[in-house]
């Protein structure tokens, strides 16, 4: 049976679309390969063309706070994945015909996860995912069933970095929204490393 792990491999050499002439490496997914919740950005950015992981700057950092704080899940127990698995040049969005190019890697991911939750952030990936032309201030803020999954759509965190605590404030919700799911099908919390409660 085919795992996440030959998927990365055979994914490694994409030539689906233009990205594969500009990138530096494929940035394929990382964390749990049977993750209850999935996260899925974008694209990857500069850092994350330069070390093969999503979500690991500014933007990242932010979001691995939240899904702690909100969802009590560490990032290793989740899996963080993007719409396209390579560096749009210039952080542009990424174009519909690349989405569509890369669309069958995120499938097959989907399907060896098997998620309970999916969050999407940001336009690209919540309209990507959920096939509409919508925009993320009328989609988020509740949940979408979708592909026998629950899909929780919020905003991208880098949208959180420019517009301060109202926008934080949307992502903590729509994130206590993804554990209220996870809750309902008894996923645990992981306990606090530091041995504090969580509350
Ligand atoms: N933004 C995204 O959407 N994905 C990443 O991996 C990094 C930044």
């Amino acid at each position: 049976m085919e795992d996440l792990a030959a998927l990365a491999i055979e994914a490694s050499g994409c030539p689906r679309c233009d990205l594969s002439l500009t990138r530096t490496q494929v940035v394929f997914g990382d964390g749990d390969p049977h993750a209850d919740l999935l996260l899925v950005g974008e694209g990857p950015g500069a850092e994350e063309d330069r070390l093969g992981v999503p979500f690991v700057g500014r933007s990242g950092q932010l979001l691995t706070r939240l899904v702690e704080e909100e969802v009590g899940l560490a990032r290793s127990r989740c899996y963080t994945t993007n719409t396209v698995k390579c560096r749009p040049p210039g952080n542009r969005d990424p174009k519909p015909a690349e989405a569509a190019a890369c669309a069958p890697w995120l499938e097959r991911q989907l399907d060896l996860i098997a998620p309970e939750v999916v969050v999407t952030f940001g336009n690209v990936a919540t309209r990507r995912l959920l096939g509409t032309k919508e925009g993320i201030t009328a989609l988020r803020g509740r949940t979408h069933p979708w592909r026998g999954v629950t899909l929780v759509p919020t905003f991208h965190p880098a949208a959180a970095l420019r517009g301060g605590p109202t926008v934080v404030a949307a992502v903590r919700e729509d994130l206590a929204r993804a554990r209220a799911v996870l809750e309902r099908r008894g996923i645990e919390r992981e306990p606090d490393p530091d041995g504090e409660p969580m509350t």
